[in-house]
């Protein structure tokens, strides 16, 4: 934990977290005045715990901060590089998004959409789906978008619990050269929804579809509609949109975000964070489909009129360097992805990104799952050759946007691997025991957050009581986001796993990462999931899932001998699996996380339950026959 990387590389504003600290709201107060309100508010936080309502009174809407407020410098400037997967490519500038969104937003109005209604989304990563969604917003409709890899079965779910009136999907959408129909996918998830009055079909494919009464063409309804459309003064608190979170942990939960306060949160943390400025070229990898592409795809980056890539497609097709190609391509200069995402690039070995061009890249950045500090080392030397600062960015869907991160852009300190650093100013997040107490320096426990933040979800649609028992009961008055971490010396946070798969061996807890990063660690090894299981004499023992690099043909029962040396030396004895397998692959949700549930169940011989987000069955078939095999 002493290594320190990207000193010097970022601005300094003492003044923000002095503002911050002295007085939370009015810090927050400040910061929506960078927004453009149609209103004023009366008061800026209402907090009635557990629910808290932002900048009370004023009235905003999120697509004309998004688009309108551009207009007289920006509408020249491309908002969106749209890269499609085949090497399409097609740019939007901030005009003409502001005409495209006007429009599709009177096709909503057209087909009798009001204020307060749902629309679910269900499209590829084509810049038709950022137009869907802000035309939702103009109207005042709250979106629901849902990742197109879903099936019918998990789809049906979420458009039942939110009784969207129009559904809005495309023929199909390209993934790895091959088409998905997400027409027929969606025509099965809506059988007997009398509730559904019209789906809009976006023709990406032009492979064939059939169609209804119900379903109207994007084209058609685009055609001779009007491109002038009001963007209504909408409360603060008004719901901007439902989105599932990720399912990492099971059932996902729809989380309702507002308008004003999370749009403060985002414009905010957007600027602090990724220091961005009016030259930049913005790629963040995340499918639109996740609260990422929802809030760093979107909403942000379009809220500062910045420059962004769009990537239709998957990250290894055509081929393992497609990556580095759009990188070089358009010259990016600030890059976000995932530790998932970066491990598969490490896989595939350093030449990949060495044969390209990376010199324009300036920042990078993590979201999503702890970074193994071995990957954040390779992420800084290999693509950012040591001249880009690494943002590692703690966050979740009901956060709403970043909460634990270094922020370059008001502020340098030293970074250090698997850290993410400090909370953002205007929050009070900190460590604490069973009791929530908060432990000293060093002592792992959970995460905890006091008080509230502008991005802070509204509630779980329409499970208030739900929203109560899951983030506010295991603590009083404060957030409990289900993360396990330590604070160290210098008041840095490390994210150590999920508080539910936390490892209790003879009295000893350790986070999932700590193990997983100390196993990643080794050169051999690509991924790594551990899990505890119950043990008469222990009480839990621990089993390590191992995926290996490309190319690796080392003997597995020498490498499984130096991993527990490893292991024995860099974590303590205690922490010795009792047994290792090695797979092809690990079970995970569409958005990239690693579901140690599955894993845990497999080993216990437990039916493994909800698998509605898990990406790639086969991955849980190859484990539970090795298990079988070897527990025979
Ligand atoms: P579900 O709540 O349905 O189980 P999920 O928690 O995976 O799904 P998300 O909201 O997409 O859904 O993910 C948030 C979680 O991701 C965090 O609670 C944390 O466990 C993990 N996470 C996100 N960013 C980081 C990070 N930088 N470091 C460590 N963990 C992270
Ligand atoms: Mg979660």
């Amino acid at each position: 934990m002493s290594e320190k990387y990207g000193v010097g590389l970022g601005n300094n504003d003492a003044t923000i977290r002095k503002k911050a600290d002295s007085d939370y709201v009015s810090f927050w107060d400040e910061q929506a005045h960078n927004l453009s309100w149609f209103s004023p508010w009366e008061k800026t936080l209402d907090w009635n715990p557990p629910f808290a309502k932002w900048f009370v009174g004023g009235k905003i809407n999120a697509s004309y901060n998004a688009l309108d407020i551009h207009q007289t410098t920006k509408s020249q400037k491309p908002a969106i590089l749209w890269e499609g997967e085949n090497g399409d490519s097609k740019t939007y500038t901030y005009g003409d998004l502001f005409v495209e969104v006007q429009k599709f937003a009177n096709v909503l109005k057209s087909l009798g959409v009001k204020q307060g209604d749902r629309v679910t989304i269900y499209l590829p990563m084509v810049p038709e789906l950022p137009i869907a969604m802000l035309a939702c917003a103009r109207i005042g409709a709250v979106h629901t978008v849902i990742f197109s890899g879903f099936s019918a079965a998990s789809i049906k779910d979420r458009i039942d619990d939110s009784k969207s009136k129009i559904v809005i999907t495309a023929d199909g959408g390209y993934r790895r050269g091959k088409i998905v129909k997400l027409k027929e996918v969606i025509d099965d998830a809506i059988k007997g929804f009398e509730f559904v009055k019209h789906v809009i079909v976006l023709e990406r494919t032009k492979n064939q579809i059939s169609l209804s009464s119900k379903d109207k063409l994007w084209t058609d309804l685009m055609e001779s509609i009007s491109d002038s459309c009001n963007a209504e003064k909408l409360p603060s608190d008004h719901p901007l949109y439902i989105l599932y979170t990720s399912g990492t942990t099971g059932k996902p939960k729809g989380v309702l975000h507002g308008t004003g306060g999370y749009l403060t949160h985002l414009y905010s943390t957007f600027k602090w964070a990724f220091d961005i400025k009016d030259s930049d070229i913005f790629f963040c990898t995340a499918d639109i489909g996740w609260v990422t592409g929802h809030s760093y795809v979107v909403y942000a980056p379009l809220l500062h009129g910045a420059t962004q890539i769009m990537y239709e497609g998957a990250p290894d097709f055509p081929d393992v360097s497609r990556m580095w190609d759009i990188l070089q391509k358009y010259k990016t200069t600030i890059f976000y992805t995932t530790p998932t995402a970066l491990r598969m690039f490490m896989k595939f070995g350093d030449d990949v990104p060495n044969s390209f061009d990376l010199s324009s890249l300036r920042l990078l950045g993590t979201v999503g799952e702890p970074i193994n500090p071995e990957v954040w080392k390779w992420y800084y030397k290999i693509i950012g050759k040591e001249k880009c600062p690494i943002i590692d960015t703690w966050w979740q869907t009901e956060t709403g946007g970043m909460m634990i991160s270094a922020l370059p852009g008001v502020e340098t300190i030293p970074l250090k691997p698997g850290s993410g650093t400090l909370p953002i100013p205007g929050t009070d997040i900190t460590v604490v025991d069973e009791f929530g107490t908060e432990v000293p320096p060093n002592t792992k426990g959970y995460l905890i957050i006091r008080n509230p933040w502008p991005g802070m979800l509204l509630t779980l649609w329409g499970d208030d009581e739900k929203y109560k028992s899951v983030y506010w009961s295991k603590y009083p008055n404060s957030y409990y986001p289900g993360d396990y971490a330590l604070k160290d010396d210098d008041g840095y946070l490390w994210l150590l796993g999920r508080a539910d798969d936390v490892l209790k061996i003879a009295g000893h807890r350790i986070g999932t990462a700590e193990l997983e990063s100390c196993i990643v660690s080794d050169d051999y090894v690509a991924e790594s999931a551990v899990c505890g299981i119950p043990d008469d004499v222990k009480g839990e023992v621990i089993i390590a899932y191992v995926v290996l690099k490309n190319g690796v043909t080392i003997d597995k029962s020498i490498l499984e001998k130096n991993l527990y040396n490893k292991i024995r030396n860099d974590v303590g004895a205690i922490a010795t699996p009792k047994q290792i397998y090695f797979v092809s692959k690990l079970p995970k949700t569409r958005s990239g996380k690693i579901m140690r549930r599955l894993l845990k169940s497999i080993a216990n011989g437990e039916t493994i339950g909800d698998t509605s987000t898990l990406d790639d069955v086969s991955a849980v078939t190859e484990i539970q026959n090795i298990v079988k095999e070897k527990t025979k």
